[in-house]
């Protein structure tokens, strides 16, 4: 039983490799920030203002989200988190929950150049009915602006645009990347992978050798 942390910024393509993982491996992506947006208006008015502002809402509501997620039946073969710890405190949260556990813990910290994040933020497309990632430049749909598998059409999300796409990569860089030494210097194994050159799944293949996973290619999944 194993916990996979996607670490990188906004736009690093962590969304998109969870996808990838989920279906080699059989077990449940966990994203905080697509939970908090599916919750909507029920998280309250406050918390809905922070993430259209681009800024972290408060390590409490995260953390209890996250630990009843992962407490579900379909989580007890492993899972993938994906936007979560983003603070020394989601950190530590995190991995004391994992150690009572006897959870191992693996960081898989995808390294992406600054300028490739912009361009990437900024052409970004999503699904509204099963939350796929496109990006008009490097990874479009077939028909234009409509999702490949849904049909529906493609949309902009509220944060993606530049004034909150500007502090999303502020608050990446403020709170969240300290969290990688951080999780270092606690002794926990963490692996880069360059995720600014090749195609996703390219990327994934790196990933998916860093995992000694098997190659899910050859069984269909
Ligand atoms: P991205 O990583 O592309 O910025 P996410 O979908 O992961 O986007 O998160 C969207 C927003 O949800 C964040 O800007 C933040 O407001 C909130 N959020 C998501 N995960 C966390 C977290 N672990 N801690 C605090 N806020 C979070």
């Amino acid at each position: 039983m194993n916990a996979i942390v996607l670490f990188g910024s906004p736009g690093s393509g962590k969304g998109t490799q969870a996808k990838l993982l989920e279906r080699c491996l059989l077990v449940p992506h966990v994203s905080t920030g697509d939970m908090l947006r599916s919750r909507g208006a029920a998280v309250g008015q406050s918390v809905v203002a922070t993430m259209q502002s681009g800024a972290l809402v408060s390590d409490d509501l995260v953390n209890r989200m996250v630990e009843e997620r992962l407490s579900r039946g379909d989580a007890t073969n492993g899972f993938i988190l994906d936007g979560y710890p983003r603070t020394q405190a989601q950190a530590r949260h995190l991995s004391e929950w994992l150690d009572e556990r006897g959870i191992h813990e693996l960081v898989i910290h995808l390294i992406v150049d600054y300028n490739i994040i912009i361009a990437r933020l900024t052409g970004r497309r999503q699904c509204p009915v099963c939350g796929t990632l496109y990006n008009m430049v490097s990874h479009p749909p077939k028909v234009d602006e409509l999702c490949d598998l849904e049909g529906a059409k493609l949309v902009v999300r509220d944060d993606d645009r530049e004034s909150v796409i500007r502090e999303r990569l502020e608050a990446y860089e403020r709170q969240t990347r300290p969290v990688l030494d951080y999780l270092r210097e606690a002794g926990r194994q963490v692996r880069e992978v360059d995720g600014s050159t090749a195609a996703p799944e390219q990327i994934f293949e790196t990933i998916r050798q860093s995992l000694n996973a098997h190659d899910c290619t050859k069984n269909g999944r």
